[in-house]
């Protein structure tokens, strides 16, 4: 993708782990790279279209001054995720250099150097008891709220027979698309604060609740931990997850299996 650049923005600030760095402060460079479609800015050559980078570098500036971090990493991540914030980028790569660290060896500079994005995800959301549909508008509210998450396309909710354990109410099925700041394992604890927040308790291994708030996709990463599994194990098996999932995305594909939603959904309706 298209970048903008900026090169070794020099900015004077109080960021480091001893006393005097933060009471004399020191001198920092900056250098950002935002990734984005540079095209019709390119095209109609209108600075409106375009991310400016002169605020971009004065917004730096006035952040980077306007706090005091004790970790080159802090100042770089909190930065970041400013800018992800406030500009049309998908993702942006920040370099913070410290020429003068105080180490006590001739060196040029130490730095770090992170990379941040947006990413894309897509939920399954269910409920079935009590107010259904009330419990998976709490929750899209509550996700809504964030401000490191931004909704993207929500399906229908349809109604679906329980699966795994039978004896309990029809449930009420969703899917939702979302753009994220949080990594996987982040985004899973806000997913189990809104499940929290919806009264949600596990008493009965796929039994009645009140709100089920499941990682369906996370961007084509395949993650296998110990309490987080991604893509979630079960979309291909699940048609109350697929369903919902192929009004709004049709044509995503499991990067394992291969096969898009409307595929593994065709194939177990066969
Ligand atoms: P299922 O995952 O089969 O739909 P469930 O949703 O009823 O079952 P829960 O009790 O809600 O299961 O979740 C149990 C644990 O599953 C969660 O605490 C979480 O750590 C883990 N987990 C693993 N992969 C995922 C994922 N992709 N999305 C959500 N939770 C996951
Ligand atoms: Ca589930
Ligand atoms: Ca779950």
């Amino acid at each position: 993708m298209d970048k903008v650049k900026i090169q070794d923005l020099e900015i004077y600030a109080r960021h480091g782990v001893y006393p005097e760095e933060t009471a004399l402060g020191q001198k920092f460079l900056v250098s950002l790279a935002l990734e984005m479609d540079t095209r019709k800015a390119g095209l109609a050559d209108d600075l409106s279209k375009a991310v400016d980078y002169g605020k971009v570098a004065h917004d730096t500036e006035r952040f980077l001054t306007g706090h005091t971090f004790r970790l080159l990493e802090a100042a770089a991540e909190h930065l970041a995720e400013e800018l992800l914030l406030s500009y049309p980028v998908a993702n942006i790569t920040v370099e913070i250099k410290k020429p003068w660290a105080p180490v006590l060896l001739p060196l040029d500079t130490v730095s770090v150097e992170i990379t941040r994005a947006w990413h894309q995800v897509y939920l399954s959301i269910g409920s079935n008891m009590g107010d259904r549909e009330g419990h998976l508008n709490r929750a899209l509210e509550f996700l809504k709220q964030d401000q490191k998450i931004r909704m993207g396309k929500i399906s229908d909710f349809i109604v679906t027979k329980p699966y795994g354990y039978e004896k309990q109410e029809d449930f009420l099925n969703g899917a939702v698309e979302l753009f994220t700041l949080y990594p996987p394992g982040e985004l899973l604890e806000i997913l189990h604060k809104a499940e929290a927040d919806g009264n949600r308790e596990r008493i009965i291994p796929w039994g009645p609740r009140t709100i089920d708030l499941d990682i369906l996709f996370y961007d084509d990463e395949i993650i296998s931990e110990p309490d987080l599994t991604i893509p979630h194990v079960e979309i291909s098996k699940r048609e109350f997850v697929l369903r919902p999932l192929c009004q709004i995305a049709p044509w995503k594909m499991h990067p394992l299996l291969h096969k898009c939603v409307m595929e593994m959904l065709e194939e177990l309706q066969r």
